[in-house]
């Protein structure tokens, strides 16, 4: 989890799904080369080994671990948001930070492991629930409140530490829609 640590955004175009919730702005893009993207993560980075979140849309239909070496190469940390419908091709190199945020049930998942996992709360489809994702391979387990009431996901976390033991499983806040950090973020 990088919550509140600053990090560099690269969202990329293209979903392979079409949530009918979703809020992202994909569909409209710019197309630029590996070399271009490096040199734009630059100029905007505040220092060395800054993180690069690359979200999308669904990044892993358009990068592979050739990609992210590149991006470690030039300086930064690369982390992968996904939606585990895509494996990811590490191609020999070291394993990036992956958060899986599962919108298909757990047995249409393809990647095989995640660093984070984040599921949304209250569920957006009885199949995707912390404990369908239970033996899912995870080193992070997190509840995203949907809306900004945290309530249903603070009632569901303490179901979930009498199934599974304290703090198994976390809340994890979406910081950027907060209003109050909204203005801090443009
Ligand atoms: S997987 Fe994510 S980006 Fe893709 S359609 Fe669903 S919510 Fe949007």
């Amino acid at each position: 989890m990088r919550i509140g640590q600053p990090s560099l955004f690269l969202r990329m175009a293209h979903c392979n799904l079409s949530c009918d919730f979703c809020d992202t702005e994909f569909a409209d893009y710019l197309e630029f080369s590996l070399e271009e993207i490096i040199k734009i993560l630059q100029a905007k980075s505040l220092k060395f080994q800054m993180p690069v979140v690359i979200t999308g849309g669904e990044p892993l239909l358009q990068i592979d671990g050739d990609f992210v070496e590149e991006l470690r190469k030039a300086g930064f940390e690369p982390h992968i948001e996904t939606n585990g419908t895509v494996e990811y091709d590490a191609c020999g190199h070291a394993m990036p930070f992956i958060t899986m945020s599962p919108k298909v049930p757990c047995d249409q998942i393809k990647l095989k492991s995640c660093h984070t996992l984040k599921v949304l709360w209250p569920p957006i489809s009885p199949e995707i629930t912390p404990e369908s994702f239970k033996d899912y391979p995870a080193v992070c387990r997190y509840l995203q409140p949907v809306s900004g009431d945290f309530a249903p996901a603070l009632k569901k976390l303490y179901e979930l530490d009498g199934l599974f033991g304290t703090d198994y499983w976390k809340l994890s806040p979406q910081l950027h829609k907060m209003n109050e950090l909204k203005d801090l973020l443009k």
